[in-house]
């Protein structure tokens, strides 16, 4: 099957590609590495009169230190997130959960901002986002404006972005003292959406104390997720008070909309993400005590 007509505009500038959103509005839709987008339209799942590719927008394809933050342009390919030593420095979650993503040509082609702008629940980069608690930039025909990582995904596929605007850059905070990171998925094949996993960051105190801690959960509701509860029970309690199997169950009994598939069931699903969010959880809880 091919993609019903469409027009195909290809702007050089973000302001170009905002007046065309604001032009078209809902009939318009933005192209970015099309590796969701793409199919979906080919198949007939979905439909655009206009398609608007933002993938020669220079000024979206770029990787800066600002501060504490790395700002990445929306359009920065997935391969070259996972190969910028600015970002494994200041931000190895994201170089961690980049393998997982499919297979090497659809990290070629596929975008930072598209995974998360798709917000599929099963995608590493958003459940990054959460854990991380980024800030998202969007900018529409009104302005610029940041979504906290928290307000951002709204539904299955669904976010707080409106129909004219563009997700342009992602600011993720580079956490510094002793900290660990861990990224871990269970897919049936190498390059499959994950039917679980979780990732998660750890920053211990001079005590071996959480004083800071982020997890996030994919492919364990109809959203990207983030464990809350399983953070708010660490914090501040010594490193190995509560252990990895605890941390894991825990951090399944805060969800309410496990998914059931050809995959799995629900309770299949849950007792694969609590195995991984223990896992993670050592994996990063090692890397921090060593650091
Ligand atoms: P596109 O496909 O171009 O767009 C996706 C959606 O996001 C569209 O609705 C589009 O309008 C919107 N969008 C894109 N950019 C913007 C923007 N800047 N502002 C506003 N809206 C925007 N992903 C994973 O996370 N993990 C996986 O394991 C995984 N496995 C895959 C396996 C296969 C076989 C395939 C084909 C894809 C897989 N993907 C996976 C999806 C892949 O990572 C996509 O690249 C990503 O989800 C979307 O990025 P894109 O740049 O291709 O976006």
């Amino acid at each position: 099957m091919k993609a019903a007509p469409f027009a195909y505009h290809r702007p050089d500038t973000i302001d170009e590609a905002v007046a065309l959103l604001g032009e078209y509005g809902n009939d318009a839709k933005i192209l970015a590495g099309g590796q969701s987008l793409v199919p979906m339209l080919a198949m007939r799942l979905t439909h655009f009169d206009n398609l608007i590719d933002i993938s020669r927008v220079s000024e979206l394809n770029d990787i800066t230190a600002q501060g504490s933050e790395v700002r990445i342009g929306a359009a920065t390919p997935h391969a070259m997130v996972g190969m910028d030593d600015e970002i494994a420095d200041s931000v190895p979650l994201l170089t961690l959960a980049t393998p997982h993503i499919g297979h090497f040509q659809i990290r070629t082609r596929g975008t930072l901002g598209g995974a998360i702008a798709h917000a599929d629940p099963a995608a590493e980069y958003a459940a990054v986002a959460l854990a991380l608690d980024v800030t998202i930039e969007a900018t529409s025909p009104r302005g610029r404006r940041d979504i906290g990582a928290g307000e951002f995904f709204t539904g299955l596929w669904e976010t707080s972005l409106a129909a004219d605007e563009i997700l342009t850059a992602v600011r993720f905070p580079v956490w510094s003292g002793r900290c660990g990171f861990a990224v871990q998925e269970f897919a049936r094949r190498h390059g499959d959406f994950a039917i679980a996993g979780a990732v998660v960051g750890i920053e211990l105190d001079d005590d071996n104390r959480v004083s800071r801690c982020g997890i996030g959960l994919l492919g364990l509701g109809s959203t990207p997720k983030r464990a809350t509860g399983a953070e708010h029970a660490v914090i501040g309690t010594p490193l190995g008070n509560v252990t990895d199997e605890q941390i894991g169950e825990q951090a399944m009994s805060e969800l309410s909309d496990i998914p059931a598939d050809l995959q799995g069931s629900a309770a299949y699903r849950a007792r694969v993400g609590a195995a991984m969010v223990a896992r993670a959880w050592n994996q990063a809880s090692m890397e921090a005590l060593n650091a």
